[in-house]
């Protein structure tokens, strides 16, 4: 019998997201679009010389399927260049067709129905869906800004979401949408309820080069931690760090059994990633410091850029301490939730926010709240800072 949507009773909640409906919003509406994170201008030309020269030179079959050595190789050895961290390249990696897969397949392949997946809410759409398809459950520990605006969670709401049936933590540090950078200190206590639970953690790093120099602490990866490189997964993707979103190029590192997990379920999603593309990225994992500084320099500017823009516009501007995105509480300006805000903000003024009440399983908890993303040229942002003026006159 035909019923009115075929699809599966457990995804019906998710409806379009939240990404695809703003960035056509903003399309349809001739908008600047500051919702979906994207960069305007394109990564390194090391990087794409290399695609082109590999796409002309004929690699466009199927590449290994935990990926091609080159890639493997410099994914270890940046590791270890910039975190200390040891991975064994032949059996401690997989490219994956971006993080969004990586994160999907380590949960499909590391969670039974009725497993809890700890997770820190707001967070990326994503993971609710694939914990979802798992048909695992999400147990989600509230990030709140404090007095000083930085986003913290409750010890005791932490250790409350952990119990018999957890399987793994999900970690998202640098964090999207907040900006916040987790600390030393909280992630050692995330560490220590891992080992007393005996849980994996599952880190998505995709913004690990994104923390401002302004930051209260660098970015420490969980798995350099004692005792987590045996039980952590760590994700990442060359589109942030390389401003080539749409190339989709993902990996994760981990033990070899958590990573024969997720390539055992990645090769029935897509089996491989595009190879010409991976070369490319080999090379730009392997670009020298100065890049990496420079890349993080220039969004530190276009973030410095916009936080002035918003705060003349009348918001309430969190403090980013990393990532490409600001949150701005707009309760100075508007009474309505985030969600209505960013829908009528096109008409308004021109431009595209996104709203952060989407990213909880709590919505109460961010319907003040909406998210800019700064990864633009800065005559765009400036332009949108104009427009945004519009807001309180
Ligand atoms: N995780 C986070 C926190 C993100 O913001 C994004 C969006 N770029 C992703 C994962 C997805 O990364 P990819 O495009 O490599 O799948
Ligand atoms: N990660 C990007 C963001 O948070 C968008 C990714 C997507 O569109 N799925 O804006």
């Amino acid at each position: 019998m035909m019923t009115t949507d075929p699809l599966v009773e457990r995804m019906r909640a998710f409806g379009t997201t939240i990404f695809t409906e703003m960035s056509a919003l903003a399309v349809r509406t001739g908008s600047i679009n500051l919702g979906q994170g994207f960069p305007d201008t394109d990564g390194p030309p090391e990087m794409l010389e290399a695609a082109v020269a590999a796409l002309r030179g004929g690699a466009n079959q199927y590449p290994p399927l935990p990926g091609i050595p080159a890639l493997r190789a410099a994914i270890t050895a940046h590791d270890q260049r910039f975190w200390g961290l040891t991975r064994d390249a032949d059996s401690e990696v997989v490219v994956t067709a971006g993080a969004t897969e990586a994160v999907a397949a380590a949960i499909m392949g590391l969670c039974e129905a009725g497993d809890e997946v700890v997770c820190f809410e707001p967070y990326y759409d994503s993971y609710a869906a694939s914990v979802t398809l798992a048909g695992a459950v999400r147990r989600p520990v509230t990030l709140r800004p404090g007095p000083d605006g930085v986003y913290r969670f409750d010890e005791g709401e932490l250790r409350r979401a952990f119990g018999p049936r957890t399987r793994l933590v999900l970690l998202n540090s640098p964090h999207n949408p907040t900006g916040k950078v987790f600390t030393r200190e909280e992630l050692t206590l995330i560490a220590s309820l891992c080992q007393e639970y005996d849980t994996y953690a599952l880190t998505d790093e995709v913004y690990e080069h994104l923390v401002f120099t302004d930051a209260a602490e660098p970015h420490v990866p969980l798995a350099s931690l004692p005792g987590m490189a045996e039980r952590t997964l760590r994700i990442s993707s060359a589109g942030k760090t390389f401003s080539c979103t749409g190339w989709k190029v993902g990996w994760a590192t981990g033990p070899a059994p958590l990573v024969s997990a997720v390539q055992r379920v990645k090769q029935f999603l897509t089996f491989v990633s595009a190879s010409p593309l991976q070369p490319a990225v080999a090379v730009a994992l392997g670009l020298p410091d100065s890049y990496f500084t420079g890349f993080r320099d220039g969004l530190q500017a276009r973030r410095d850029r916009l936080v002035a823009g918003l705060s003349e516009a009348g918001f309430e501007v969190l403090p980013s301490s990393g990532t490409y995105f600001v949150t701005v509480d707009i309760r100075a300006l508007s009474p309505k939730s985030g969600a209505e805000f960013c829908r009528e903000l096109p008409e308004r003024c021109g431009v595209v926010a996104v709203p952060t009440e989407v990213f909880y399983d709590h919505q109460e908890e961010g319907r003040h709240l909406i998210r800019f993303a700064f990864c633009k040229r800065e005559e765009i942002i400036d332009e949108a800072a104009q427009r945004l003026r519009k807001l309180s006159r």
